[in-house]
């Protein structure tokens, strides 16, 4: 048994009435050693656990009640100093500018708070124990701030509560007849210690071992530890001198083991526990990782082991958790509906039942709303989606049931705008000077919280609840305000220092500990987890805020780099040792040599070379030995099936064994498994199949031809630039979800840059066409700048613009191109009369007020083919009597090679299409005897070089020939992927495809099958 514990059990049984106090550092850690008192037989009565900060608040808190003090939430800290250095001034800081680095509020408190259990205040610190006076002046004056916070709003911190206790010795619960001791290699406060000292009763001095070769660090010195030298059997008392240690049955030597990941280590450690029979509650797991107490945790879940853990869980890993950072992050990133969505298909948020939606399609309608980002963004974007969605489902040609669902689209966009138009007015605005209130801005944050967050345990409702809670701390600030970024990175900080469901070993449970506290539930069988070097102890790197040399020369008592790690280290052999000098107890090290997720191979710490020094009796051995030790790491599948976890591993397990033989039992209980294998041969061969878009029946239903389809030519090029995309599209509706991630360097993107100068262009020939007269520079230029000034200021109000500079850059840009246009329009050839502007025909025209605009679709007629064309012509041009030309302007760049041909393969039919749609508009309401004698693709911005790319009309006979081999191609059900690796560059939809899609599509054009595939291709 370790020293301390029979120390505790020798004074129980010698005075078992006495009043004996034990000082621990946590009542968690006093009510585990009680019992494990209890387990191991041992009556205890009058054995009272308790920290010094419980003794010091019955001291003291009386008398600070008096005078109107209360207790200052601890956890507030980095919250409070960060909102006190604030208040400081940025110039000349030494600290103030790095205030928006996340961790540098929880240096300072750490530092302060460190600083205050020593006793020391500003007025103590005096500036030559500074390297730097600037760093000097502004310590102080933080430390003043804080200490005149505590005294002006009557708050008093844990050193109040010390301070006060020490003038009140005679308050002291503790008796002069009682004894008292301290759990031992505790590194206590100089705070702590002066009321220890101060004590009445009996001191009984800690018992602890001595570890050989491993000298006791600078700050346990000096308190009294009465330390026993170990048993040469005590093997990990052995580490740092294993030639101290005398051998021991194999049995009871540590095992050593390692594994192929953390995962792999923790059901390692799993199926040992299950080999060895015992009880859940004889087993401690201890992480030598902080990274290991969640997998331990998930894993327990997954398995439904009953599990308690001694550090906890952070709430940032629940559902509210993910949440709270989640909705602080939307704030942050300007209500980027990108983020929204996000939230919304994490399953982590739901929308009040009120709504009536559901997450998921709550995410789709934000897709297809195309939000983009800013306060106005969804209301504006969603109200239009439902407004279009009321318009098309009012249109005569629907059957009933797409109908309905129109309509129910349009309910649920608008009920989501509402929603999501009252979320973002719950989020105060920033004000002229960019600054928020901070319990406004936390008020919301927390309401959304705890209404919105999804709870799926219990561990959920304890996170809300926690998490509402620290927020609620918040308020103890008072009334303050700052920028929004500081505002939500006090919220994100609360949420990440929450702690939720640390508990001790209950009965029936497994129980996982860290390093420092390990072994002291008594557990018969205990894992050390997570040993890989440079991952257990901390690094002995100097205090951000108080470099070694300064806290010397402040206050000896106080941390230094060295003394990080060399406490850390002792305490961690202290805690090994302990847990060996009881016989009967397992133990067993292990670590992970890889990490999955940063793709690097690990190795082992130090701690798992002395123990395999220790074990082997070859004190001399090395890593290359340690490893030869371990030989094979661990995976996730058992080394016999009897070993499984679960029905997974079971099948990993026998699939491992039997190979190739195991695959038909495999496929019959995995059907999903087995098709997918068939569908990769499928693709992997020669001919065209079903899995390579050979989809005859959707073919039926796609056909252009078909009664009562109306078709754009954007829809019919798609179609031919990748088949497979088409399906994907306009058969089985997949849309491909945009990654949602703001581009914070641009405003405008390509499309809606396009579409804004597609409306300026037509703006400015309308305004001259009502007129009657041509454009002009001098007449036109102002009034078109300030029409784009206008226009841009509108979206503003939709889509804010990621910054000034990024608007002003922009919109320079955009009004230098409408400069060039203009240019060009006034030097237009005397007998060339721009007479038609956006043209809709189809639904496209719906609203439209273009005297050539026409709702129904145009039909076309070629070959025997009718199809029903709907579109938009940018622009018809009268070049001659009854003579025409249309227009279709491009405002990306121009690049020659891509305009070769007529057709490019059904790829570009615009021109040809709009010509003949053009002809018929123009017969109808301008002249009978109308012809199109070209189409022009014109780039007029400065990317395009005001590029023209020009194609004589075609005769009809040759375009219904192409069209008629595109029918063919959907009619028939051919989707083959594209085999054009400029068609796959910016596709989205790329992941239904995999990896080498283009060379497998063009390896399958000799299957006659794709004979029209072939065909429409070579239309040049
Ligand atoms: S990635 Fe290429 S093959 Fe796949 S859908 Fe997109 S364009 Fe077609």
């Amino acid at each position: 048994m370790a020293p301390f514990v029979a120390q505790l059990g020798d004074l129980c049984r010698t005075y078992p009435t006495r009043s004996k106090w034990v000082f621990v550092p946590a009542h968690a850690l006093g009510r585990t050693i009680g019992d494990r008192l209890v387990l191991a037989g041992i009556d205890w009565a009058n054995l009272r656990f308790v920290t010094p900060f419980e003794i010091a608040l019955r001291m003291g808190a009386p008398f600070l009640v008096e005078r109107g003090v209360d207790p200052s939430e601890e956890g507030l800290g980095p919250a409070l100093v960060m909102r006190l250095l604030l208040d400081l001034p940025e110039r000349d800081g030494y600290f103030r500018p790095l205030a928006s680095q996340p961790s540098m509020a929880a240096a300072l408190w750490s530092t302060i708070r460190e600083l205050r259990m020593a006793g020391v205040r500003a007025s103590d610190l005096a500036v030559d124990s500074f390297e730097s006076p600037h760093k000097h002046a502004e310590f102080v004056a933080l430390l003043t701030a804080y200490e005149s916070f505590l005294m002006t709003k009557g708050r008093g911190d844990r050193a109040t509560v010390f301070q006060e206790a020490l003038q009140h010795a005679d308050w002291c619960p503790l008796q002069p007849p009682d004894c008292w001791t301290t759990m031992p290699e505790i590194v206590w406060s100089p705070l702590e210690r002066l009321l220890l000292t101060a004590l009445p009763g009996e001191r009984i001095v800690p018992r602890s071992l001595v570890l050989p070769g491993v000298a006791s660090p600078r700050r346990l010195q000096g308190f009294p530890t009465d330390r026993i030298a170990p048993t040469s059997s005590n093997t990990l008392a052995f580490l740092t001198q294993s030639e101290g240690a005398s051998p021991r049955p194999t049995a009871e030597v540590p095992s050593l083991f390692h594994a192929g990941s953390n995962e792999a280590e923790v059901e390692e450690v799993f199926r040992r526990i299950l080999a060895a029979n015992v009880p859940l509650d004889r087993v401690e797991i201890v992480c030598a990782s902080p990274a290991y107490s969640p997998l331990v945790w998930e894993k327990a879940l997954r398995y439904d082991w009953p599990v308690t853990i001694a550090q906890g869980v952070t709430a940032a890993v629940t559902r509210p958790g993910r949440t709270l950072l989640a909705f602080t992050e939307w704030i942050e990133d300007g209500f980027a509906a990108g983020r929204l969505r996000r939230m919304f298909e994490s399953g982590d948020v739901r929308l009040d039942d009120a709504s009536g939606i559901a997450p998921g399609r709550a995410g789709r309608l934000l897709v297809q709303a195309e939000a983009a980002w800013g306060r106005d963004t969804h209301r504006l974007a969603l109200g239009r989606l439902a407004a279009s969605a009321r318009r098309a489902a009012e249109r005569d040609d629907l059957p009933p049931d797409k109908r309905e669902g129109l309509k129910q689209r349009a309910t649920e966009a608008e009920a989501l705008a509402a929603w999501i138009d009252a979320l973002v007015k719950s989020v105060p605005e920033p004000d002229a000077a960019g600054r928020v209130d901070l319990q406004a801005i936390a008020s919301s944050v927390r309401s959304f919280v705890s209404e919105n967050a999804s709870r799926a345990s219990a561990l959920d409702h304890v996170a809300a609840t926690a998490l509402g809670d620290a927020i609620a701390d918040l308020e103890a600030l008072g009334s303050f305000r700052c920028s929004s970024g500081e505002a939500l990175r006090f919220l994100r900080e609360r949420a990440e220092s929450v702690t939720i469901a640390s508990d001790r070993p209950r009965p029936g449970h497994l129980f996982v500990s860290a390093l420092n506290v390990a072994g002291l539930s008594g557990r018969t069988h205990v894992f050390v987890v997570g040993l890989e070097e440079g991952r257990v102890f901390p690094l002995s790197i100097e205090d951000p805020v108080l470099l070694d040399a300064e806290r010397t020369r402040v206050d000896d008592s106080l941390l230094r780099s060295q003394d990080r790690t060399e406490e850390a280290v002792y305490s961690a052999l202290e805690r090994l040792a302990a847990i060996t000098a009881d016989p009967d107890t397992r133990v067993t090290l292990s670590y992970s040599c890889r990490d999955p997720r940063e793709y690097r191979q690990t190795f082992p710490s130090w701690v798992l070379l002395q123990a395999y020094r220790v074990v082997s009796g070859n004190a001399k051995a090395t890593f290359h030995e340690l490893q030869r030790h371990f030989g094979e790491p661990v995976s996730i599948v058992p080394d016999t099936s009897a070993d499984a976890l679960d029905e997974s591993r079971w099948w990993l397990r026998g699939v491992t064994r039997a190979g190739e033989s195991a695959r038909e039992a495999l496929l019959v209980r995995y059907p999903r498994l087995g098709a997918g294998i068939a569908a990769c041969k499928r693709r992997e061969s020669p001919d065209f199949t079903e899995y390579d878009g050979h989809v005859p029946a959707a073919g039926a239903v796609l056909d252009p031809g078909r009664e009562g389809v109306v078709i754009s030519p954007t829809q019919l090029e798609e179609a031919a630039e990748c088949p497979f995309r088409y399906f994907l599209k306009r058969g089985l509706g997949v849309d491909a979800i945009e990654s949602g991630e703001r581009d914070r360097d641009v405003w405008l993107n390509p499309l809606l840059r396009g579409s804004l100068l597609h409306d300026l262009y037509a703006s400015l020939l309308r305004r001259c066409r009502t007129a009657g007269r041509r454009a002009g520079v001098e007449i036109d230029r102002e009034w078109l700048a300030s029409e784009g000034t206008r226009v841009l200021a509108e979206l503003a109000v939709e889509i804010p613009p990621p910054s000034a500079e990024i608007r002003d850059r922009e919109t320079i840009l955009l009004l230098d191109d409408l400069a060039l246009f203009l240019e060009a329009e006034a030097v237009l050839p005397e007998g060339r009369t721009p007479i038609g502007f956006e043209v809709g025909f189809g639904r496209a025209a719906e609203g439209d007020s273009e005297p050539l605009a026409q709702t129904k679709p145009v039909e076309i007629d070629g070959g025997g083919l009718t199809l029903k064309i709907a579109g938009r012509i940018d622009r018809i041009d009268q070049v001659g009597p009854s003579r025409f030309e249309i227009i279709d302007y491009k405002t990306g760049e121009y690049y020659a090679p891509n305009w070769q041909g007529t057709f490019a393969g059904g790829k570009r039919l615009q021109h040809a299409i709009y010509g003949l749609a053009a002809v018929e508009l123009l017969r109808r309401e301008f002249d009978p005897k109308a012809t199109v004698v070209a189409a022009e693709y014109y780039f007029p911005s400065e990317k395009g070089g005001r590029e023209r790319k020009r194609i004589a009309t075609q005769p009809v006979a040759t375009v219904a020939e192409v069209l008629s081999d595109l029918r063919q191609v959907i009619a028939s059900g051919l989707f083959i992927h594209s085999h054009d690796e400029d068609a796959c560059k910016w596709c989205q939809h790329g992941l239904a495809c995999g990896r080498g899609v283009q060379v497998r599509a063009e390896s399958k054009l000799a299957d006659a099958r794709l004979a029209p595939i072939v065909k429409l291709g070579a239309h040049e």
